[in-house]
């Protein structure tokens, strides 16, 4: 992961999109997909915005095991052919070690959750994949401890890494449900050559404060974003509190594309 190994920085490149240190990546969707109906209406809000790649969960790390856990395959399915029909490429998470090759045959970007940053064997196991990989900072993790679990995933012979920061817990959790680490994002693009992307949702974890923290993420220079979005979040099987409605994003994004075009 060290500049001093790999001085350039580098890019993955996917079918629709390129995320690098001069690209600015949008990825939207919602938490789960939930319909076949509905990821695909959020593909095409999603794309509106400029989003090239479009999220959903299938398989999804619930902090209740009695709350949504996912349409497994079936939303796998939903997603890969919401994002086909609007021209975008696909990130989803994978949770578990025995669902990789079965991901992998749907998505162009598997996500690592923030709950599983360090599970060793889930990430050598992604790391013998050449499906590029979507780290995200676990929530007590330190910058180090994200950059050794990406060597994770590299030492497997698979280097088409993404960081993500989406927020570390402290102590405070009443009016943020994470605090966003936005200057995780120097600080990662001092130490490593991979690219590095903004999570405002998870950050945050309030709708309201999504723009802001995501306006700040596109200020400290971060290569794109990772946003969640929904039509009706109070019906939201997942983080509907978080999620963006259609016109917030649309608005959101338009501003930070403008923001970035004065970094
Ligand atoms: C998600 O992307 O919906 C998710 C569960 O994120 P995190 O792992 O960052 O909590
Ligand atoms: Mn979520």
């Amino acid at each position: 992961a060290s500049r001093s190994f790999h001085p350039d920085n580098s890019t993955v490149q996917l079918p629709h999109s390129k995320i690098s240190a001069d690209t600015f990546t949008i990825m939207a969707g919602p938490c789960s997909v939930e319909s076949e109906d509905h990821i695909r209406r959020m593909a095409e809000i999603a794309r509106l915005g400029g989003a090239s790649v479009l999220r959903g969960g299938a398989f999804k790390p619930r902090t209740s095991p009695y709350t949504f856990q996912g349409l497994g395959e079936k939303g796998l399915r939903y997603l890969r052919k919401a994002a086909d029909e609007n021209g975008m490429d696909v990130i989803t998470e994978v949770m578990d070690e025995t669902h990789v090759a079965l991901v992998a045959e749907y998505t162009d970007v598997m996500q690592i959750g923030a709950r599983n940053m360090q599970n060793f064997s889930l990430l050598k196991s992604v790391g013998k994949t050449s499906v590029p990989v979507a780290l995200k900072r676990g929530m007590a993790a330190s910058i180090d401890d994200l950059l050794n679990a990406s060597e994770y995933i590299a030492s497997g012979g698979n280097t088409d890494i993404i960081l993500i920061e989406r927020g570390i817990r402290t102590f405070d959790h009443k009016y943020t449900r994470n605090t966003f680490d936005v200057a995780a994002v120097p600080v990662l693009q001092k130490l490593t050559h991979y690219p590095v992307i903004v999570d405002p949702s998870h950050a945050v974890g309030f709708r309201d404060l999504v723009a802001p923290a995501a306006y700040a993420g596109t200020a400290a220079g971060a290569s794109g974003m990772i946003v969640e979005i929904h039509d009706h979040p109070e019906k939201a099987v997942s983080d509907g509190p978080q999620a963006l409605k259609p016109n917030d994003y649309l608005t959101m994004t338009k501003r930070a594309a403008a923001l970035r075009k004065c970094m």
